[in-house]
Parts: C-alpha cells; sequence; structure tokens
C-alpha cells in the first residue's frame, strides 16, 4: 500500500499464531489513526527483509515478537539478526507474550526496545498507534522498557478488558484460530503461567459473541469450531463448580450457528477438561453436541501428595474415575501427565507409572510432559524435571506400545536448559544468545504435540 506511514512487522511461527491473531484482530477494532501495513514474516529473513524495505522508504517500522520461555533464545538470536543487518532509525522491536511478561528484564537486555506485560490487546493498540504517529511510547500502560542507565522502568497497568470487546481472530483478514472462550483461571497449578499472565478468575466471551465468530468462520467455508480455554467445563462458571447449563447454550448455539456438516470440537485440543469436571451428565451433554470422540483430561500426576504440592485441587482417585466414566460414554481419553515436578521422587513417579498403566487398560492415551520450571510461576526457581531411570524405563515401553506419547524426553532437555539460562539471569545476563530448542509446556494452547492438527485452520 502505497502511502502509509508504519509498516508492522509481526514475527509469525507455527505453533503461536492465535495470540498474534488476536493482536491483529484488537487493532481492528481500535485501529491507528494513520495508515498501516500489515507483514507477517515467516521468517527472520522476511523480517529483514520489510524492515529494510520500511527504513528506506523513509517510514516508521515496529516489529512485533511473541514467544513462549522454551523460544525465548531462539528470537532473541533472531532480533540480533536483524539488528545487526537492518539500520536501526525509526525502528522499534517490541515482545509480548508469556515470557515477556514473566521476564520483562531479561527480555530488554536481550534487545527489545520495549514489553507488553500481560494480556496485549489494549497494551498493543495503544503502542501501535504510538510508533505510528512518532509519539513516545515510554510508559504507556502495560508497556516496560529500560531508563538511560538500564534499569527497568514499567509503565501503570493496561486496562482488561471483556473478551467481547474484540474478535477472537481477525474479521477482516483470512486468519483463523480455535475461539477463546474463557481467559484466566482460578485454580493456581503452581507450573502453569496461565493464572499470572491473565487472572485469577476467569473471564467468559459471551455465547453471542461466540455465535458471531461462528458466522465468520462459516462465511470462510470453515465447518469445524474449536475452542480456547484454560478448562472447558469450566465455561459461564465463576468457581470451581460447572455450569453445564451455559456449556450447553455455548455448544448448541455453535451448532445452530454452522448448520448441516458443522462439527463443533470441545474438550479436545486446545481445551481440556478437568477430571473432578467429568460427570455422566457432562459426557452425555458432549455426545449430544460433540464431533470429537478424543477428549483431553489434566491428570499431571498419581500421586496425591505431588498433586497436593502442586496445588492442582484434585487428587488421584478422581482421574481414574474420570477416565472409566469417560470410556463408558464413547469417548477416548487422552490424560495429561508431568512427570518431575518438586516432590516427585522415585516413589511418586512409579505411583504415576502405575496410573499410567492402569489408564492405559482402561483405554485412554497417556501424553507424558516433562515439568520446565517456567518464569512467572511459583515454581520458576525449582530445579528442572528428571525421570528416574525405573520411570524412564517403564515409559519407553508403554511409548512402544502406543500407550504414551508426547515429548517428555525432549522436554528434560530443555527444562534443564530453562534452568541453566535461570541461572545466568540471576546476575547479568551477558554473552552471546542461547538457543534452546522449541518446545511447549504442557499447558499452554499451541502445543507442538497437537498443533499440526488444528493450528491455521484457515
Ligand atoms: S493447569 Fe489448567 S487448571 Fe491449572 S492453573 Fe493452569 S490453566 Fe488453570
Amino acid at each position: 500500500m502505497p502511502g502509509h506511514a508504519l509498516d508492522l512487522v509481526v514475527r509469525y511461527r507455527k505453533g503461536q499464531t492465535y495470540g498474534v491473531h488476536a493482536l491483529i484482530a484488537a487493532l481492528e477494532v481500535e485501529p491507528p489513526s494513520v495508515s498501516y501495513e500489515l507483514h507477517l514474516a515467516r521468517s527472520v529473513e522476511e523480517v529483514r527483509e520489510r524492515v529494510r524495505e520500511g527504513v528506506e522508504a523513509g517510514r516508521r517500522v515496529l516489529t512485533v515478537w511473541s514467544f513462549y520461555s522454551p523460544d525465548a533464545g531462539a528470537a532473541e538470536q533472531e532480533l540480533a539478526e536483524v539488528r545487526t543487518t537492518t539500520p536501526g532509525d525509526g525502528v522499534v522491536h517490541l515482545a509480548g507474550g508469556v515470557h515477556a511478561t514473566a521476564e520483562p528484564l531479561v527480555t530488554l537486555r536481550a534487545g527489545w526496545d520495549a514489553v507488553a506485560i500481560g494480556e496485549g490487546e489494549r497494551t498493543f493498540t495503544t503502542f501501535v498507534e504510538a510508533v505510528a504517529t512518532g509519539t513516545d511510547w515510554r510508559g504507556l500502560p502495560g508497556t516496560a522498557h529500560l531508563d538511560g542507565d538500564g534499569t527497568l522502568v514499567k509503565g501503570p497497568r493496561a486496562e482488561r478488558r471483556d473478551l467481547d470487546h474484540y474478535p477472537a481472530f481477525p474479521h477482516t483478514r483470512n486468519l483463523t484460530s480455535p475461539i477463546e472462550i474463557t481467559r484466566g483461571c482460578i485454580y493456581a497449578c503452581k507450573f502453569c503461567q496461565t493464572p499470572f499472565m491473565f487472572s485469577a478468575r476467569f473471564r467468559h466471551r459471551s455465547v453471542a459473541s461466540v455465535r458471531e465468530q461462528v458466522r465468520v468462520m462459516r462465511g470462510r467455508g470453515l465447518r469445524d469450531v474449536r475452542f480456547i480455554t484454560p478448562t472447558s467445563l469450566s465455561y459461564g462458571s465463576p468457581d470451581e463448580s460447572p455450569a453445564l447449563d451455559a456449556v450447553e447454550e455455548l455448544l448448541a448455539a455453535c451448532h445452530e450457528e454452522l448448520g448441516p456438516g458443522g462439527r463443533v470440537f470441545f474438550g479436545s485440543f486446545p481445551s481440556e477438561l478437568r477430571p473432578e469436571h467429568v460427570s455422566v451428565e457432562a459426557l452425555r451433554l458432549l455426545r449430544k453436541y460433540v464431533a470429537n470422540r478424543d477428549v483431553i483430561i489434566g491428570a499431571q500426576s498419581g500421586s496425591d501428595e505431588v498433586l497436593a504440592g502442586s496445588g492442582r485441587g484434585h487428587g488421584a482417585g478422581v482421574i481414574e474415575d474420570a477416565v472409566r466414566l469417560a470410556v463408558a460414554e464413547g469417548f477416548r481419553p487422552n490424560v495429561d501427565v508431568i512427570f518431575g515436578m518438586p516432590g516427585e521422587g522415585t516413589r511418586q513417579a512409579l505411583e504415576t507409572v502405575a496410573m499410567t498403566t492402569r489408564l492405559a487398560d482402561l483405554g485412554a492415551r497417556i501424553h507424558a510432559h516433562t515439568f520446565m520450571p517456567l518464569p512467572g510461576t511459583p515454581w520458576r526457581n525449582e530445579p528442572p524435571g528428571r525421570l528416574p531411570d525405573e520411570a524412564r524405563r517403564a515409559l519407553a515401553v508403554l511409548t512402544t506400545r502406543g500407550e504414551v506419547y508426547g515429548s517428555w524426553e525432549r522436554q528434560e532437555g530443555i527444562a534443564a536448559e530453562l534452568a541453566g539460562v535461570r541461572s545466568v539471569d540471576a546476575g547479568h545476563r551477558t554473552g552471546r544468545p542461547r538457543r534452546l530448542r522449541p518446545a511447549p509446556t504442557a499447558s499452554q494452547a499451541d502445543d507442538a504435540d497437537h498443533v499440526d492438527h488444528v493450528d491455521d485452520a484457515r
């Protein structure tokens, strides 16, 4: 577009697109007062090219990066490449997402000019407006930057708006994501970044707003609807009890809006079920409306001690009950477990392995993870997860039988690397950027073990 004032260059990576789509959608509601062109850069070369073009044309340029903690080293390396190969004048580099929120100082020292802290929509639209118009962006709500002597300066807290205020994905560009129906989480699992990133309460998108998203999807010829939520059966509820009436209203509305041939996926990736929410009534409700026969149940451990220590809010017994019920009602449960959580010794790990075997015998598949001490979580300073040899051998056997899947072995290495980076960060971070192998966390929506099925469903 000739004559635009701002080049908005978004680093666009598979597995991390949902958050980016939400930001682009927010710009549809609150666009900058001057014209801009959006570039989705699928490689670092593309970022460099777009930055160079914008600078050479005399335009303002804003680059935007969002990444999880395991990806932070790779993103840092990319930014360094962009910085060393493109002119810096008029270019602002902004980082957001869960890692930047948890580690703003580290992120800024790694080379970004500003970070967006917490949920990004309102922060993003005000930041874009400032850069696009050449206004000072330092100190804006929801942002942080370094002052002249390298001190971290944070702006006031950003305004949080209702989920309904912004579309779930851009409506004017052909970019689609699962529909975020709930944000924030009242549970406080100590390994999870969700409560601190968003809020410790549920905020739900209304059924009317969900319908609107479905209508747009149907207009694009899409027939499958999926949802983003920390806990599917909490939709419409303010507390621990499921509000099945609200869930039914949501599912029925999606069905009606999709029309014949439409398929609703609920309680499967990227939304899971807490085991204590699984009941005959809930499962029959799902059977009535959903297309998926696989459901994901968050178990995390087979040890009552580890579950209690992690703040999960349920014990091990309820996990087996949930699996039994799900199988009886015609579903195939996929059960998430995390090995190596704090408080897990060999005995507790073997309790989880034993539970895994029993669940597999019932008909479940186990999605195994290794604990990673993620920034921002209460367990950020805990040692990285490691499996005892007996548990490792047992898991290997279950994996060859197809009863266990997942990135638990790879995550063991990543967890150790994260802890290594953390110990560097505890002092002053200098030296060359380190590349961590990208990998998912156990509870984040863009999980690489699943993501190929649904990401970019457009
Ligand atoms: S693991 Fe799930 S239930 Fe626990 S805090 Fe995170 S999002 Fe909430």
